[in-house]
């Protein structure tokens, strides 16, 4: 198998050898940070580019038609995780002990952030911060995220807000019906959020194994969320 990605020595001075070369060692298939459309280094020749903002920085992936590989700079705060943008939501269903459960993923692309002080920048401790719990498996039924709260519109729309800020807006997904028909009689939803790779994330069948091993690796958090119906009364 041929992999051309290739790091530029000033990108490998910023972020360090060694996370230069397992940044290079896991990316296959990316979006290429210059054009926006698919890529795929086994295929094709690519070229890694740090964005590097005063507090947060991203590494990706650009054809090599696209771009050469570099540094750019922004300016602090533009480079923020924009949540409604990059999260990809999947209503989902996961067989258990007592039968089917409905279950919400929220999901980023892979990718690493490097903070101004060299140390990767994890999502999921915000998010375990928010109130989300890390657990072994996906089979387990998460505690309880007090605070977190996922809205179902009357038209299957689904808005998601942790206790600081809104996560998912309305618009941004739909709910269909055989989920809906799920959550209705039990009134919460298992929430699964954090970074998937790219081909789980945009797998055409929720690839449940995967996210069991992103569970597993941390890199997916839980909670149990009450979910706010149509209906629903009593929500004073
Ligand atoms: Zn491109």
């Amino acid at each position: 198998m041929t992999i051309s990605l290739t790091v530029s020595a000033e990108v490998i001075d910023r972020v360090g050898l060694q996370e230069a070369a397992e940044f290079q060692a896991r990316v296959t298939t990316f979006e290429c940070v210059e054009c926006g459309t698919a890529g795929d280094v086994r295929t094709g020749r690519a070229v890694v580019v740090l964005r590097a903002s005063p507090g947060l920085s991203h590494l990706g992936v650009a054809h090599h038609r696209c771009a050469d590989s570099q540094v750019r700079e922004y300016e602090q705060g533009d480079l923020a995780l924009a949540a409604s943008t990059d999260l990809i939501p999947r209503a989902i269903a996961l067989p258990g002990v007592q039968g089917i459960r409905p279950a919400l993923l929220l999901a980023y692309e892979e990718q690493i952030t490097i903070t101004a002080d060299g140390v990767p920048y994890d999502v999921t401790n915000l998010l375990v911060a928010e109130g989300l719990h890390r657990l072994p498996s996906l089979g387990k039924v998460p505690p309880a995220s007090p605070g977190w709260s996922i809205h179902l519109g009357p038209h299957g729309d689904l808005r998601v807000n942790s206790p600081d800020r809104p996560f998912l807006t309305a618009g941004e997904v739909l709910a269909p019906p055989a989920w809906r028909a799920l959550v209705e009689p039990v009134g919460k939803v298992a929430l699964f959020v954090g970074s998937l790779r790219r081909d789980v994330l945009y797998a055409e069948h929720p690839p449940l194994a995967a996210y069991g091993r992103a569970m597993k690796t941390g890199s997916l958090v839980a909670g149990t969320v009450a979910i706010l119906l149509p209906q629903a009364r009593g929500l004073g």
